[in-house]
């Protein structure tokens, strides 16, 4: 278990930086081995900045044959996490949209969910659509033989048959 990062524990570490490893299984995500790595989350005064690495092997399904293979998923994380007071008021909507309002935000006494944290990222990281392998050529379906009407199926059949061996099988 994780233990959440409070921020205010966090101003008092020495460079108000936090550093952990990890190697466990995470709730709801499966993987085959533990999700082994390690993350750092520095205060940075105005914003936290999280960033790590884990690695683990998970078992996907091949979107072009539908076959389930192991796939060795190395993640790395960066991010930034604002910290500010959740405003009460909408904003003004003729206020422009800064990029900031994009990101996450947490307040200054509030505390980082690291547990919760690594798990969101590792579900964003997952890859949705992936090949067993480079080549792979997905299921071989057999050509449905195209609909024809069919006495030109039976002269085409004709055609086919006097193209092959003048000697016919049938009795
Ligand atoms: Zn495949």
């Amino acid at each position: 278990m994780l233990k959440p990062i409070r921020l205010s524990d966090l101003r008092q570490m020495p460079q108000q930086t936090q550093e952990l490893e990890f190697k466990q299984f995470f709730q709801g995500f499966d993987s085959l081995t533990p999700v082994e790595g390690y993350l750092q989350v520095s205060h940075r005064g105005h914003f936290l900045e999280v960033s790590g690495r884990a690695r683990t092997i998970v078992t996907l399904t091949c979107h072009r044959c539908l076959q389930q293979f192991n796939h060795r998923l190395n993640v790395e994380f960066e991010e930034i996490i604002l910290i500010r007071e959740p405003s009460p008021d909408p904003l003004p909507l003729e206020l422009e949209l800064k990029d900031e309002d994009l990101l996450e935000s947490l307040p200054p006494g509030g505390e980082l969910d690291v547990e919760d944290w690594i798990y969101q990222h590792l579900h964003l990281e997952m890859p949705r659509q992936f090949p067993c392998r480079p080549d792979c050529r997905g299921i071989r379906v057999e050509t449905p033989e195209p609909l024809v009407d069919p006495r030109w199926a039976a002269l085409a059949s004709l055609a086919v048959r006097l193209q092959q061996s003048p000697r016919k099988d049938s009795p």
